[in-house]
């Protein structure tokens, strides 16, 4: 490629990300620009003459309008679990810090505080079947039963330990130094969260080139960011480079079907357009013979890391042949997080 030609892709490049991280930004599954950006991707592969399917599936669209929180009279900070139900509660707090302490625990009617081994990491949200240990199912279930009001959790990191639309128990967020307040005051929580769990739809936007061909390449990418991010690079630069991909192939190039994947709900609780793309087009289908997942591509001053995860015999060395020259790529150990395990398990 010459000069000129790399200095206007470098600008287009740069005139993409800017649309879907400045104009676009934020891109929850299920809102509003989420919506603006499948159809500025899907009218930009289709100028670029390939056939666009957008896959459709249902989805809450999350709104928050905000928590107060008051112990003993004092105003307190505290973020809503993401995808919370809202609430007004005026009660009784308990605080539990391990599985023990809630199975023996009485919290109906009351504020359950939870610590401790309850808030180490992120609760695995009900309907996720990749990676659900037994013990977030057990709190999630005795939960359930013992019914509280609502939930404070007190994190280390500045995140939410439930984020789940399919788990009822209003909840938020409070850091450590907030939670000490509370456990050293006594007993009463006033708590009201508005936030609103809106029925909406999303859609993976799944591009095609030389349909007819028999095997195909699937190469794929995100729409989706988690909340409060422009999604730089999770994930606007994996989608720029799809877009600007679909601009440079050409049917003639390949004697494959070439499928670019936009994904849509990898930040998403409950991952549906991945479980809608694994239901309709993975499992039965073995036309696939490879799979290329871009995410978190472009990272400054770092290399492009790439890792092989069962490839054909041979092909791992064609890839290694392939990069040997280039200083900007690195061959890393498997990463088992993502959406290359979609394929990977089918
Ligand atoms: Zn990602």
């Amino acid at each position: 490629m010459n000069q000129s030609k790399i200095y206007k892709l470098k600008n287009e490049l740069k005139e993409v990300l800017e649309k879907i991280c400045l104009d676009y930004g934020e891109r929850l599954t299920g809102s509003y620009k989420n919506k603006q950006i499948q159809e500025y991707t899907k009218s930009y592969f289709e100028e670029n003459g390939y056939n666009v399917e957008l896959q459709d599936f249902s989805c809450i669209d999350w709104k928050e309008q905000g928590v107060e929180l008051h112990c003993n009279g004092e105003a307190l900070i505290a973020k809503p679990s993401y995808y919370t139900k809202k609430c007004q509660v005026e009660a009784e707090f308990v605080s539990l810090k391990s599985i023990e302490e809630l199975e023996t625990s009485r919290i109906n009617n009351k504020v359950a505080l939870l610590s401790g081994d309850l808030t180490t990491e992120q609760i695995m949200p009900k309907s996720f079947s990749f990676y659900n240990p037994e013990h977030h199912q057990k709190i999630i279930s005795l939960l359930e039963e013992k019914k509280p009001l609502a939930i404070v959790t007190i994190v280390d990191n500045d995140t939410s330990i439930f984020e789940d639309g399919d788990f009822d128990i209003p909840s938020v967020y409070v850091t450590k130094e907030v939670g000490e307040k509370i456990l050293n005051s006594t007993g009463i929580i006033n708590l009201s969260i508005k936030a609103e769990r809106v029925n909406s739809t999303g859609a993976n936007v799944i591009a095609r080139l030389n349909e007819d061909k028999e095997k195909k390449i699937v190469i794929t990418a995100h729409l989706d960011t988690k909340y409060g991010t422009p999604g730089a690079l999770d994930n606007g630069t994996g989608i720029a480079v799809l877009l600007l991909l679909s601009k440079l192939i050409k049917p003639e190039m390949l004697d494959y079907c070439l499928e670019i994947l936009l994904l849509n709900g990898e930040d998403y609780y409950s991952t549906p357009g991945q479980m809608k793309y694994m239901s309709e087009y993975l499992g039965e289908d073995n036309s696939i013979v490879l799979a290329l997942n871009c995410d978190g591509i472009g990272l400054k001053d770092s290399k492009t890391a790439i890792a092989l995860m069962e490839l054909k015999e041979g092909n791992e060395f064609i890839v290694k042949e392939l990069l040997i020259e280039k200083k900007d790529f690195e061959i890393i150990e498997p990463w088992v997080e993502g959406d290359h395990m979609l394929f990977l398990m089918n």
